[in-house]
């Protein structure tokens, strides 16, 4: 994951080995280093450029005391700007209600059925708790029929309507099927288009009034790089999600989405989703990621 930013970030702080102490011409080198591994790593020009200049300020005045070398004290203050950039702490996940409800919305293809499967498994085996898995594509009866594999497989119950055309009537039902049977968790997979799409926000706008979810995950696709950070900005103007889950994180991601998203939209990442196997799921924790950045 990151291996391409991770090697120039690498690079930037080598440049400052070496140097007995930290000066305005090997902050500045280093910072232009960064910088420029950034954007390669399609994160916006402007959050890098705002990120450099944190990252300068900080260094310019430091001391080099004792034991911490000028590229050490680099590394340390580029972490803290990315663990703060990625939203400091891990985010609150509510999967608490009479049943808790949570919407799943994003673009086709980006991971939203994989990720119910995953969050289902995640809530049953991690969390104790007894979900249920609706499948509110109603145009693709290719999507019902993938949920209702991946429930079975993971042992969730799925709630399928295949005449029903009504995404809002299906997660209607759905959640007095789980108050019927004592499931505590309805997790509403809906319809996504390839690209953003008028009718599809309506629906998805449609579904969460009825319901009223208190998570909206927007799934999002980390190769897309800066168009993921674009959609996201797009759904969340209008459905004003709670959280975004970031799939495909085992791919070639160059990391821009993972570090921009945060920035742009104002909501944390909560998940990450890193291959197709139903445990392949992880809370996002910002400390984490940036040490694996840092490598
Ligand atoms: P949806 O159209 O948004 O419901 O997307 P799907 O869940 O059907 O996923 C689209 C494709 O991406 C499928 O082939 C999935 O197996 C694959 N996929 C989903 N999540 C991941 C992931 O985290 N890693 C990888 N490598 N593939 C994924």
């Amino acid at each position: 994951m990151f291996e391409s930013l991770s090697d120039r970030l690498e690079g930037a702080f080598k440049s400052l080995k070496g140097e007995g102490r930290i000066t305005e011409l090997n902050i500045a080198t280093t910072v232009k280093e960064i910088r420029r591994a950034l954007v390669d790593a399609d994160v916006n020009y402007k959050i890098a450029k705002e990120f450099t200049d944190k990252v300068k300020d900080k260094a310019t005045g430091e001391k080099v005391i004792n034991a911490i070398s000028p590229s050490q004290l680099m590394v340390k203050i580029v972490k803290d700007e990315l663990v703060e950039l990625m939203g400091n702490e891990a985010a609150s996940f509510n999967a608490k209600g009479a049943p808790a409800v949570i919407l799943i919305a994003g673009l086709q293809g980006s991971g939203k059925t994989t990720f119910s499967g995953k969050l289902a498994n995640y809530l049953k085996k991690q969390l104790r708790l007894s979900p249920i898995l609706v499948a509110a594509d109603v145009y693709r009866p290719a999507a019902m029929e993938q949920l209702r594999v991946l429930g079975e497989q993971i042992g969730v119950d799925v709630h399928l309507e295949l005449e029903n055309k009504n995404p809002v009537e299906i997660a209607q039902n759905a959640i007095n099927e789980a108050r019927s049977k004592n499931k505590n968790v309805v997790i509403i997979d809906t319809a996504g288009r390839l690209a953003i799409d008028e009718a599809m926000m309506t629906e998805v706008a449609n579904i969460k009034a009825a319901v009223n979810p208190q998570e909206i995950l927007f799934v999002v696709d980390s190769m897309t790089g800066q168009d993921a950070v674009n959609t996201a900005k797009a759904f969340n103007d209008r459905l004003d999600f709670s959280g975004v889950v970031l799939t495909k994180l085992d791919g070639d991601t160059r990391g821009g989405a993972a570090l921009s998203i945060k920035y742009t939209v104002d909501k944390p990442i909560k998940f990450i989703s890193s291959g197709e196997k139903m445990d392949t799921l992880d809370v996002f924790y910002p400390e984490r990621m940036a040490q694996r950045i840092l490598g």
